[in-house]
């Protein structure tokens, strides 16, 4: 298996501005060694702070999210241009609290996606169904719809720019985690709708991270799993202590 592990770490709306210095310095000095591949993603107030912590190191800068539109008038959001010049390298898009908190659709996040792309971005995109869908037995038709719709107008060489995070909704911040089983039962389906759209290499390349509720004790169970290659870190990315053991896992 050729894919590498891909452990990021989404801060959410926490932290000023010296609070995530702190948090991006000691991260960059103890990942120094780390053997994986890293990603921060601290909120759009403090992205340029941490940018210029993590810069030239092998921690990747990432934002939240990202307006649908290059420029114009959209109050209160924020464009691709301006997390450009920020030197953001990568968006996560589709995360659940985007879903269901703010009500972004499939349709709006292919927007999103596609502008993204456009502008050199590395995508991280989130799927996952609530606890109801899973209940229903609705779990890999929710991921499956997800996954078809976000990367609608994707191209194959587009496709290398793109993680995909399951999260299934339930298991975050909730301290409810998928068994391995369960959420590598996930990563092969949607690794299979991958292969259905781009065919058996690009499958087998695409990187799938696990999210919700990791933590130091569950990450390296998760990451043993044959289709799950890293993870998307809400609370347990907040301090050095818990995030330092899972990006270090293995
Ligand atoms: C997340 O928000 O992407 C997440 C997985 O959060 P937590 O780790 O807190 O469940």
């Amino acid at each position: 298996m050729s894919r590498s592990y891909y452990i990021a770490g989404n801060w959410k709306m926490h932290k000023t501005r010296a609070e995530a210095a702190e948090l991006a310095t000691a991260l960059v000095k103890e990942l120094r060694d780390g053997k994986h591949k890293y990603l921060v993603a601290p909120t759009f107030t403090a992205l340029e702070t941490v940018g210029a912590i993590v810069k030239r190191t092998n921690i990747l800068l990432g934002a939240q999210n990202c307006a649908a539109e290059e420029q114009g008038a959209h109050t209160g959001e924020v464009s691709v241009l301006q997390l450009k010049d920020l030197g953001v390298q990568a968006v996560i898009l589709g995360h659940s609290e985007r879903r269901h908190t703010y009500k972004e659709d499939d349709a709006l996040i292919n927007k999103k996606v596609k502008l993204a792309l456009k502008h050199g971005f590395e995508v991280i995109l989130c799927v996952g169904e609530l606890l109801e869908e899973r209940e229903a037995g609705k779990a890999e038709a929710v991921c499956e719809t997800q996954t078809v719709k976000g990367l609608e107008g994707v191209t194959a060489e587009e496709l290398s720019k793109i993680t995909i995070a399951y999260e299934p909704v339930w298991a975050i911040g909730t301290g409810k985690t998928a068994t391995p089983e369960d959420a590598d039962a996930i990563h092969a389906y949607i690794r299979k709708v991958v292969g259905k759209l781009y065919g058996a290499d690009a499958a087998e390349k695409i990187i799938i991270q696990y999210g919700g509720s990791v933590k130091a004790d569950n990450a390296a169970l998760l990451m043993a799993k044959e289709n799950i290659d890293g993870a998307l870190v809400g609370g347990a990315a907040l301090k050095p202590d818990t995030f330092v053991p899972i990006a270090k896992f293995g």
